[in-house]
């Protein structure tokens, strides 16, 4: 199965540096800041060496770590760079993700300067014992400011990321975080599940007992009132975690104010689309074939100057491998698995290969299936890993 050259692709760069690493977090990053330069001049050499990707690029992402401890003037350079290197689309969704504890009004109308369009705000929670908890370097008073900087910058596309499942909030306080977060009016929300991640100091001292984490049921009954909270506020379910901003009350104009405000570089992931990812620990994935970077920025560094690619591994999908991840994928979105695409794409018919497995979440409500789409109900999303592992 070849790639589909004419479907837009998405670029992601890994900023693998953060001021102070969170203790719940496995994302790769290091505290080093003295490796900035040469990490960003090894960045430039990175793109060069992968200019020869005829996809057309219609998003950018500047992920990480924490972008943000990067001035306007290297977030311009990136992007001049990608520009320079990479077939980019007049409508690029161009998003940074930032830390309200690392940014300033400046930084913002300079990202606006070099061409970003979409900010995406760390805010997590609106108080103080949680951002304490989950080690964050900003303060609640930080996520205000950060916000009104970005619209005075001009930034009219706007996600903000929370976290709820943090011991010793309650339904009540993690209702407080969504208010605070509605009121400031983002066109985005993301409501990240707290995980305890392998090898992380938070699930050591979990697992010392040092805390004792939310009951599942809790948690669960958190997860139901964010989706009847944010829908009573406007704010439409896309995927498990993902909420998008709907302003009209017409039927046609909520489709597409959904679709304006959804984050079209997350959705290339959920829908096994094209992309490549530059920078430290970075994944790429055109359809079978996914690699990913080395997750040591020094390495990185190496690498590329000594100009070799710097991958550190790579795995080509069986067609096997590639249905599980269309199911498993899919079921994370509310618009499910399209079936038709499914059936074509595989040659097979999904309603018949999983028709006993279908009636029987059916029947008990976890499961919804139409006629060309099967999806979540809102009860089965609770239990989106066992469902999928029951289809696979
Ligand atoms: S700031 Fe973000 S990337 Fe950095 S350690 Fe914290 S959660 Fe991870």
């Amino acid at each position: 199965m070849q790639p589909d050259q004419n479907e837009p692709a998405g670029i992601y760069f890994h900023i693998p540096f953060c001021v102070k690493k969170c203790p719940y977090c496995d994302f790769y990053s290091t505290t080093d800041l003295a490796l900035k330069e040469a990490f960003l001049k090894a960045l430039m050499r990175e793109m060069r060496m992968l200019c020869d990707f005829s996809f057309l690029f219609d998003t950018i992402y500047i992920g990480g770590g924490t972008p943000s401890v990067l001035t306007a003037e290297d977030i311009d350079k990136i992007i001049e760079t990608t520009r320079q290197f990479f077939k980019i689309s007049a409508d690029v969704e161009i998003t940074v993700e930032v830390n309200p504890g690392a940014v300033d009004q400046e930084r913002f109308a300079g990202y606006k300067s070099a061409g970003v369009n979409r900010i995406n705000i760390g805010a997590q929670s609106f108080q103080g014992i949680n951002l304490e908890f989950l080690g964050r370097i900003h303060s609640e008073k930080d996520i205000i400011p950060a916000v009104k900087w970005a619209r005075k910058a001009g930034f009219d596309n706007m996600g903000l990321d929370l976290i709820y499942g943090i011991p010793g909030q309650t339904r009540k306080s993690w209702l407080f975080d969504l208010q605070k977060a509605v009121d400031l009016k983002p066109e985005h929300l993301s409501c990240y599940m707290l995980t305890y991640e392998s090898g992380t100091p938070m699930d050591k001292d979990r697992q010392e007992a040092r805390f004792c984490p939310l009951p599942d049921n809790l948690v669960s009954d958190m997860f139901v009132s964010t989706i009847e909270f944010l829908s009573a506020n406007n704010y439409v379910q896309y995927e498990i975690s993902n909420f998008a901003l709907v302003k009209s009350n017409k039927r046609a104009d909520k489709r597409a104010d959904k679709r304006d405000n959804m984050s079209k570089h997350n959705r290339k992931y959920w829908l096994s689309a094209p992309y490549i990812g530059l920078g430290p620990s970075a994944h790429s994935f055109v359809e079978p074939v996914r690699y990913w970077n080395t997750r040591n920025v020094i390495k990185y560094i190496k690498d590329v100057n000594e100009g070799r690619l710097p991958i550190e591994g790579k795995e080509v999908l069986s067609r096997e491998q590639q249905m599980i991840e269309a199911i498993s994928l899919g079921l994370r979105m509310t618009d499910g698995i399209k079936t038709d695409v499914f059936d074509k794409k595989f040659d097979v018919s999904f309603k018949k290969i999983f028709a006993e497995t279908i009636a029987y979440l059916e029947e008990d409500g976890l499961i919804r299936l139409t006629e060309n789409r099967c999806s979540l109900t809102r009860k089965g999303m609770l239990f989106a890993d066992s469902i999928t592992s029951m289809l696979i």
